[in-house]
């Protein structure tokens, strides 16, 4: 089932929690809504799923316009983090409920209802458990039930909201690998809510990077660690430091150092750059045009940092790769390897875009 979101809106009362929203999602795609916390996301997701009524737009499931279509109609199947299981019944009932729920004529016998109930569990990985009451599970395990829950009335689109969000860390990576294989082999159209990076870029096939109630990016983890559409991805996305430059002459000036881009830029007026901290070459400081000097040095996790300043008050982290030995106090010849420019006036610079061969001597 493919879905169409076409410029949705929502407001609260005279709060705007999406302002004309675009997207097109494909049949059989994994999708992650992405974004800081009150960027919409969860709004979009229930607009979607039919819990919310947009303010403006449309949401076509296939062809159909499902915008004033009710929720138990839209065949869509949820998993919320707070979506609590029923605490008074087995884990089994609890994954019949939806079916049982159906009025007598769309009702599966008993038989059935026992046969799809044991269906899922085995394919969530809890066969043996459909006695279990929710409190004698794992956190994991109960999500689990709740994707078999949301599976068990055959939907044909799966909504899923933070999903994982109250799980510790290493059993949300094991949840994370799992939904995948759950969802390439439903091949049902799935959209999950998520404001973990790391989650949306492992597991979604696209995208869809949310800032204040409008879509920033939208594309593979690729397109978007790779090529952030906005200084607003790349500040969300990984790490990267932005620097604030003035462009004149072709140059981009931070203070009275220019940065060696490689291209000559053309107009004039204030600019971002965006380089990521394992994007910065080094040389010696002789003859350099653009000299930092190593103020401080850290760990982060498997990697060493340094900090490096630039100018009084401009000072950011770099990637110090093995076998590179820095010394508080050293200077160092800097360029970035790769990079983006944002002007204020909405131009793009990026040679790995536009192609341009690069000359260090500019
Ligand atoms: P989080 O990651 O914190 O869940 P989110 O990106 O999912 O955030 P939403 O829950 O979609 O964000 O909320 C978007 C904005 O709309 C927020 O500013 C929120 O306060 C507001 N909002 C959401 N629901 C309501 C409501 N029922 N009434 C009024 N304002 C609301």
């Amino acid at each position: 089932m493919d879905i169409r979101v076409r410029h949705l809106a929502k407001e609260f009362k005279t709060f705007r929690a999406l302002h004309g929203v675009d997207v097109d999602i494909a049949s059989g795609e994994l999708l992650a809504l992405l974004g800081p916390s009150g960027s919409g996301k969860t709004t979009l997701l229930r607009v979607i799923a039919g819990l919310e009524e947009p303010t403006g737009g449309q949401v076509f499931f296939g062809d159909v316009d499902a915008t004033s279509i009710p929720v138990r109609e839209r065949g869509v199947g949820f998993v919320f983090q707070n979506y609590a299981l029923f605490k008074h019944m087995t884990v089994a009932r609890n994954i019949a409920f939806g079916l049982e729920a159906r009025p007598r004529d769309r009702r599966p016998s008993s038989t059935a209802i026992a046969a799809r109930v044991e269906e899922l569990l085995d394919f969530v990985q809890l066969s043996g458990l459909g006695g279990r009451y929710p409190a004698q599970l794992s956190g994991g395990q109960r999500q689990r039930v709740a994707l078999a829950r949301a599976l068990a009335v055959e939907p044909k689109v799966l909504l899923l909201d933070e999903p994982f969000g109250a799980l510790d860390a290493k059993v949300r990576k094991e949840l994370r690998k799992w939904l995948r294989i759950i969802h390439d082999k439903t091949g049902l159209t799935t959209i999950f809510v998520t404001h973990d990076q790391d989650e949306a870029l492992e597991l979604a096939d696209r995208i869809v990077v949310l800032n204040k109630g409008l879509v920033e990016q939208i594309g593979s983890a690729d397109d978007i660690y790779d090529r952030p559409a906005s200084p607003f991805v790349y500040d969300f996305i990984g790490d990267a430091v932005g620097l604030d430059v003035a462009v004149q002459d072709g140059r981009a000036y931070v203070g009275n150092q220019s940065v060696p881009l490689g291209i000559l830029l053309h107009g004039y007026g204030t600019g971002r750059l965006y380089v990521r901290p394992h994007h910065w070459q080094f040389s010696d400081a002789e003859g350099a045009r653009l000299v930092g000097t190593v103020v401080s040095q850290r760990r982060s996790g498997s990697e060493r940092r340094a900090e490096v300043e630039l100018a009084p008050g401009v000072s950011f982290e770099i990637s110090v790769m093995p076998g590179q030995e820095f010394t508080t106090g050293d200077r160092l010849g800097m360029r970035p390897q790769r990079w983006r420019l944002f002007t204020g006036d909405g131009r793009v610079f990026d040679p790995t875009v536009t192609g341009e061969p690069l000359d260090y001597e500019i």
